[in-house]
């Protein structure tokens, strides 16, 4: 027998992947170029040029052929030598991730952990670097995306760097979303993609990696070559008379090409002002209907996700499930350590319009009533409109 055929979603409202813009649709659709052509060698070129200026460095940025979270990994095995001691700070389930990739090269890690409805202080941090002398790389995540919540990264990085330590971070789901770049938060790797706030398809890794940073890891004998984890086989690849070391994903390169001229183009303070209200009006509707945030305080709240703490004892699956089969819409869950506590409202890429927040609560609220909550749905709407120019 035939499985029943599943209808496509609605709206993804998703805390990524995310709907991608149609300009990286057409871009992910044209002819696949050889990767040797000189076509292709001189865009490639022009991409790392771009990216970097996206970034607002002052170098052309670092391509990987893997999705963020293989391009994490690939940072820690690059630059964590045997020699290292690695903070991490961990507010969330990728912070503490990093931490177990960071155990399997350094010497010693030590961590600062919160509860995942936090945020770490900068001094915090400045404690434990005096309490451990020895440390050569902080490791942080900006937004750690399954707790919605952020770290103040440029506070950080100002510490970290006051300290000496080379400073890595997982930007991936706040680049794009709201103003956050390697040389504000004094980053040895910043690390992003197109799959969140750029509004891209998830296949590639964007990074920023200073002198600092890749003198270390050629300083590091254990740094893989000839491997998916290598950063050192890609460094030069971005210059059109290198080669690559291995064949990139062309179409994957024409569409993130295509992301950072839509970011551009339309204007990042623009962007990031369109995250940031959708976010604001989510938020507002969410505590106007009578639910509650997630993050401990607003001021951690990030404006590419809203957790939502789920009501009652309601489960992950009876929200999810009711939004995607009444409405189409699909929501996120939380992740590991977050599963079951949150749900999660995607405000990334073309979706950070304030039309999806109001959407997003006419969902949610009709979900948690299908299974008993009370939800004032009306009040919710209201308070959204109000936080929105000209929408009551
Ligand atoms: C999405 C995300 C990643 C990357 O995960 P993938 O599985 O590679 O998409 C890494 N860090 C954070 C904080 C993220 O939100």
């Amino acid at each position: 027998m035939e499985n029943s055929p599943i209808k496509a979603p609605v709206m993804t409202l998703t805390s990524g992947p995310v709907a991608i813009y149609p300009r990286v649709q057409e871009a992910l659709s044209r002819p696949v170029p050889y990767h040797y052509d000189p076509y292709f060698l001189n865009f490639y070129e022009q991409v790392c040029v771009k990216a970097g200026r996206a970034l607002r460095s002052d170098r052309p940025a670092l391509i990987l052929q893997v999705e963020p979270a293989a391009a994490i990994e690939a940072a820690a095995a690059s630059l964590i030598s045997p020699d290292d001691v690695v903070l991490n700070l961990a507010s969330g389930v990728y912070g503490k991730g990093f931490g177990y990739w960071a155990a399997r090269y350094c010497k010693r890690l030590t961590e600062v952990e919160v509860a995942y409805n936090e945020a770490i202080d900068a001094g915090q941090v400045a404690e434990a670097l005096r309490a451990n002398p020895d440390v050569t790389i902080v490791s942080a995540v900006h937004h750690d995306t399954p707790s919605g919540t952020l770290n103040p990264i440029d506070e950080i990085g100002a510490v970290v760097k006051a300290h000496g330590a080379l400073f890595l971070v997982d930007a991936v789901s706040s680049f794009a979303g709201m103003d956050v770049h390697p040389i504000d938060a004094a980053t040895d790797i910043f690390i992003t993609g197109p799959g969140k706030c750029l509004g891209g398809s998830p296949a590639l890794s964007v990074l920023d990696v200073t002198e600092a940073a890749w003198t270390h890891m050629e300083s590091n004998e254990n740094a893989p070559r000839a491997s998916i984890l290598s950063l050192l086989d890609w460094k030069n690849a971005w210059r059109k008379e290198e080669g690559f070391p291995f064949t990139p994903s062309v179409s994957e390169v024409h569409g993130l090409d295509a992301a950072f001229d839509q970011y551009l183009q339309e204007g990042p303070e623009t962007v990031w002002r369109r995250h940031d209200l959708t976010a604001r009006a989510c938020r507002a509707g969410i505590k106007a209907m009578g639910l509650e945030l997630w993050p401990a305080r607003e001021s951690i709240a990030a404006p590419s996700t809203t957790a939502v703490t789920i009501p009652g004892n309601l489960t992950t699956e009876q929200i999810i499930s009711a939004a995607r089969q009444t409405f189409g819409v699909m929501l996120s869950a939380g992740l590991k350590e977050t599963y079951d506590k949150l749900i999660r409202i995607g405000h990334m890429g073309p979706v950070a319009e304030p039309v999806y927040a109001v959407t997003a609560i006419a969902v949610l609220g009709a979900a948690v009533r299908q299974h008993g909550i009370k939800a004032d749905v009306g009040a919710g709407i209201e308070a959204a409109l109000a936080e929105i120019p000209n929408g009551a």
